[in-house]
């Protein structure tokens, strides 16, 4: 297939473009490296865009005859969305509607979308993809705001969508080539890693008194690679599934708590973890754990690394190879 990836220059999107370029579809990057980098995308092998998806000229352009558009650019702070809203409506809904057009003009149907369990809000019961969806930021907001746009035109027939509604992306590509590297980062395991490393500031544990069994919050951390077999199995299935919307839940089904993920890092790295205990961040939810029965069914997912040790593992091996991220490597 003829595949346009929007982000394919970001943490996700380039380990997407691998996993396509691994069996042998044809790849255009879509990125204006805002926050990607170029030395993530293996140039030779993708036809690289360099532009706004904002841009509908650009956009048309580069959907010219592609067969499936899977869509990540977009900002993915909830710190930084709380700090500037308008920005995260702008790129994630009101350009994403931009890019729509284009897949309009240029009649590119299969829409795979990358979207969030932020979507969901604060949980009481089970994460199906029915729960109710009242996310608590803007972030989250802006990101259902785009799933809402994406059903409507999906009922009238101009897309078939998939969006798959991430927990907590974590690890590097196996092979060591890709990994994750935000200019500013506030990922737990990363800093976790960077803190035993000696390479930032000892990490503070977002609060310890939640109602979970260490007292710290509970999170489903799914393994990158995993993450981009997803969008493979999801082009497989977006033209047989039932309705013309489906949204789907990545996740194991497991919980892992900040206290396991710090152990994890110091079992793996060798080395202690400097932490103290600080405030609760605001508007994180004590538990955040996929109910996964769906992308068993409709993609047929299931993990190859639900292990933490393993996920961990990857990312403190591109970290050492990496400790400037891909500055590193040039
Ligand atoms: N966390 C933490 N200290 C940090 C960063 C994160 O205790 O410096 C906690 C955070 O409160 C959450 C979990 O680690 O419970 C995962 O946070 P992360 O930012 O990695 O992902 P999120 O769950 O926000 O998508």
């Amino acid at each position: 297939m003829k595949v346009a990836v929007t982000g394919g220059a970001g943490y996700i999107g380039s380990h997407a473009v691998a996993e396509l370029l691994s069996l042998g579809h044809q790849v255009t990057v879509i990125d204006d490296l805002s926050a990607g980098h170029l030395a993530a995308v293996p140039e030779s092998a993708v036809r690289f865009v360099r532009a706004d998806i904002g841009d509908l000229g650009a956009m048309t352009k580069a959907l010219d005859r592609q067969d499936a558009l899977i869509h990540f650019a977009g900002l993915l702070s909830v710190g930084g969305s709380m700090k500037d809203p308008r920005s995260y409506f702008e790129t994630n809904l009101v350009k994403g509607m931009t890019l729509l057009d284009a897949a309009k003009a240029t009649a590119v149907r299969r829409f795979i979308f990358s979207s969030t369990c932020a979507t969901y809000g604060v949980p009481h019961g089970p994460l199906t993809e029915d729960h109710t969806k009242e996310p608590v930021n803007p972030y989250g907001a802006s990101k259902r705001a785009f799933e809402q746009v994406l059903e409507a035109y999906a009922r009238i027939g101009q897309v078939r969508a998939i969006a798959l509604r991430y927990f907590n992306d974590a690890g590097a590509r196996r092979d060591g080539s890709l990994g994750e590297d935000h200019a500013h980062e506030e990922h737990l395991i990363p800093l976790a890693l960077d803190a035993a490393a000696g390479r930032r500031p000892p990490l503070t544990v977002f609060g310890d008194d939640y109602e979970t069994p260490d007292g710290t919050c509970l999170r489903d951390y799914v393994h990158v690679d995993d993450l981009a077999r997803a969008h493979v199995l999801a082009l497989e299935a977006v033209d047989r599934t039932t309705s013309p919307f489906t949204p789907i839940n990545l996740g194991t089904g497991h919980g892992t708590s900040v206290r396991a993920v710090v152990q994890s890092v110091e079992r793996v790295t060798g080395m202690k973890v400097p932490h103290s205990v600080g405030p609760r961040r605001a508007g994180d939810p004590p538990a955040l754990i996929a109910v996964p029965e769906r992308s068993r069914t409709v993609l047929g997912f299931e993990p190859a690394i639900p292990s933490i040790d393993e996920i961990v593992e990857t990312a403190w091996t591109w970290r050492k190879a990496h400790p400037q991220g891909y500055s590193s490597a040039r």
